[in-house]
């Protein structure tokens, strides 16, 4: 735990032989955890220091009774304080089951000190974030736009990506209680956003494919390419004369077979010319119509799984927490729970690229003019919504231009 300078000072006097004896008010101020109380004892060994006065009485340390007592009593003081906090985070739950509002820290981004009364202009903000990123833009983006606005932070630092997700991963935003990051149901404080959109930027932020995605925005078709002869996605790379290119990296920790490469520019030419005449077409529109009215059926499904989920497992910690069920038996309870948990995420994050498409479709100004003037990470992501990737095949021999037979794209609709 925390250091404790008076403490060491003694521990070193001990050692040194300056004193002869130590008193104490109770055993348990002098040691939070056994270990120390066996350090201790061994310095008063080494010093020779026998006496210990605390107000339960005197403890012999030079005997095996006295030290026997001293554990006792520092065994009897670690559990008191184990209690201590389990009733402390019991009390925490307790709160966050009955949705009211937990004290201490600073306040929440979006709401005043008394955290439950909305504050206007950063709802606005909240609500604004909350659409561009389930729209396809990265935190990166968003954080960058809202510095060069000068939109105040809580802290009044920086904006930043990490500060971007948390506030939209928090269930407090659209007015709901969490306990360790898992929503427990409506809390007394109002929602900024729906409880829908925070169960689809949850699916979309914790999705781990994001997180780990490292390439630079600079590639429109980033994990989209996928290699003719090994079938790995095609990794973004820039050559010596600065032109961008796709290839499969075959390198030590790479799968790839090191066959395929492609220039950049000239196949997201392709794909874009491609992806927009989809776009354009009547028959897309219909189709896209379709599947958003499918698409909303199926997210409010997913939802009400979820939601019966989280119903299921907090009953399951009860019974747990009960002592009526084993661990291992909790444990295997749980498992096929948030196995449905997951799964209804999947759809959960396909309707994000419904939403994606929302940006260029029925544009006063046109599919293209719509799409061009989007930034890269929303044109990327109305590029996966149509389609789901492209197979690159191998380069005619002596063939100086792109030749488009090469890609191979796999349309989702
Ligand atoms: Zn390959």
């Amino acid at each position: 735990g925390r250091r404790r300078p008076e403490y060491e000072r003694m521990l070193s006097d001990l050692g040194a032989g300056r004193v002869d004896g130590v008193i104490v008010y109770h055993l348990d101020r002098l040691h939070r955890r056994p270990r120390e109380l066996e350090d201790f004892l061994d310095q008063c060994a080494r010093a020779g220091v026998r006496d210990m006065a605390c107000v339960t009485g005197e403890i012999d340390l030079a005997t095996h009774d006295g030290q026997f007592h001293a554990r006792i009593l520092g065994a009897v003081s670690r559990k008191e304080s184990d209690d201590k906090s389990r009733r402390i985070s019991r009390k925490h739950l307790e709160i966050a089951r009955a949705g009211r509002v937990s004290g201490g820290g600073a306040r929440a981004y979006g709401y005043a000190e008394d955290r439950v009364t909305i504050v206007r202009e950063e709802a606005a903000v909240i609500r604004e974030m909350a659409q561009r990123i389930l729209a396809g833009d990265s935190l990166r983006s968003v954080a960058t736009d809202l510095n060069a606005r000068g939109v105040p932070t809580v802290s009044g630092r920086e904006w930043k990506s990490h500060v971007v997700r948390k506030i939209l991963l928090s269930g407090r935003i659209s007015g709901q209680r969490e306990h360790h990051g898992e929503i427990l149901g409506k809390a007394v404080w109002p929602g900024i956003i729906r409880p829908r959109q925070t169960l689809r930027l949850r699916a979309l932020l914790g999705d781990p494919e994001r997180r780990t995605k490292r390439v630079p925005r600079r590639y429109l078709l980033s994990s989209l390419l996928r290699c003719h002869a090994c079938g790995h996605t095609l990794a973004a790379r820039p050559i010596d004369d600065g032109r961008r290119r796709y290839v499969c990296a075959k390198a030590p920790g790479l799968p790839g077979c090191g066959g395929t490469f492609v220039m950049a520019e000239e196949i997201e030419g392709h794909i874009i010319e491609e992806v927009l005449g989809r776009l354009s077409s009547p028959r897309f529109e219909a189709a896209a119509g379709r599947r958003v009215g499918q698409d909303d059926a199926r997210a409010a499904e997913a939802q009400r799984l979820v939601d019966e989920a989280h119903t299921r497992l907090e009953e399951l910690a009860e019974v747990y927490g009960r002592g009526e069920i084993t661990l291992r038996e909790w444990q295997a309870a749980r498992l096929p729970v948030t196995q449905r948990v997951e799964k209804a995420q999947v759809v959960l994050r396909r309707q994000t690229q419904t939403t994606a498409l929302e940006a260029v479709l029925g544009q006063p100004g046109g599919v293209d003019a719509a799409f061009g003037a989007l930034p890269l990470a929303r044109k990327q992501a109305v590029v996966a919504a149509v389609m789901d990737h492209a197979e690159v095949g191998p380069a005619v021999r002596g063939l100086n231009r792109f030749d488009p037979s090469r890609v191979r794209p796999a349309w989702r609709t």
